[in-house]
């Protein structure tokens, strides 16, 4: 853990442990922030802080003490934030609604809902106060189009689109700005999480397709987050060019 020299703005990254969270980490250090690290698997974390200069604090978004003692640490240690990235999230499952698993649509109204209200309502107040605060919520295509196989996580990420966008009402008047970066295919853990392990139908989910990388994400956050204050980049719909839908998606031959 290092300390950020004391002018650096914060920018705090949830599931910053793999995937859009890391890469989110590594182009706002490059970018000048001093990032604050935070997730469930702290080795993982730790080499991301390692090369980054950031800070690696264990963070659960389903666990209010979890989020208070992440909260906590940042007052102690950077001791400001002026970002927040809500990007810890994912799916569970492609069971239709007939054959729901509730434990699933549970867990991801957990961490992809609740974990980002949590988050957002513990550093709202120190957004605020860094008098030119941001957050930046990755929800997703799933969000914007309910598609076969993906209600749970369809009604998640259209939840938590909902409170990205009541949100960005209810600052109005604050210094804070509120972005939304959906982005469509991405190849990353995602997919293994999904399917819990199933490394074949994880792979299959992107044969034949190129599709946008963590980076490609990144660069995005890391664009929002450095527009001169005045300008708040609502949404971003982010694709690949060979995904026009959710599901509406160009495979070559492998
Ligand atoms: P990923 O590589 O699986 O990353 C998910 C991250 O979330 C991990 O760092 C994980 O860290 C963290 N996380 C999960 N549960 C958590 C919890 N309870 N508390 C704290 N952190 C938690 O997948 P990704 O693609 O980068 O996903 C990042 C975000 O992008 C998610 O919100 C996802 O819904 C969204 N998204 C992804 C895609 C895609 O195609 N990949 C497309 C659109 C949107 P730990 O396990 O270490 O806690």
């Amino acid at each position: 853990m290092s300390t950020p020299p004391s002018t650096a703005r914060v920018a705090v990254v949830t599931g910053a442990s793999s995937g859009i969270g890391a890469a989110s980490a590594r182009a706002l250090a490059a970018a000048g922030f001093h990032v604050v690290l935070g997730a469930r698997r702290m080795d993982r974390l730790e080499q991301v802080a390692a090369e980054t200069g950031g800070t690696a604090l264990p963070l659960d978004v389903t666990d209010d003490a979890s989020v208070e003692a992440f909260a906590a640490a940042i007052d102690a240690g950077p001791g400001r934030c002026d970002l927040l990235v809500n990007n810890a999230g994912g799916a569970l499952g492609t069971e239709s609604v007939a054959e729901a698993d509730l434990a699933d649509w549970q867990r991801m109204y957990d961490i992809n809902v609740l974990g980002t209200v949590r988050v957002t309502k513990a550093l709202l107040p120190r957004l605020i106060a860094s008098g030119d605060g941001q957050v930046i919520t990755i929800g997703s295509i799933a969000g914007r189009e309910p598609y076969k196989g993906g209600a749970g996580y369809n009604a998640a990420k259209h939840a938590e689109a909902a409170l990205t966008r009541v949100l960005r009402l209810e600052l109005l008047g604050q210094p804070v700005r509120v972005s939304e970066i959906d982005p469509g295919m991405v190849h990353t853990d995602f997919s293994l999480v999904r399917f819990k392990g199933d490394q074949e139908r994880a792979d299959a989910v992107y044969a034949g397709v190129e599709p946008l990388t963590a980076e490609d994400v990144a660069e995005t956050v890391a664009w929002i987050a450095t527009r001169p204050a005045h300008v708040n980049v609502d949404q971003v719909l982010l694709m690949p060019r060979d995904q026009a839908a959710a599901q509406v998606v160009h495979r070559r031959e492998v």
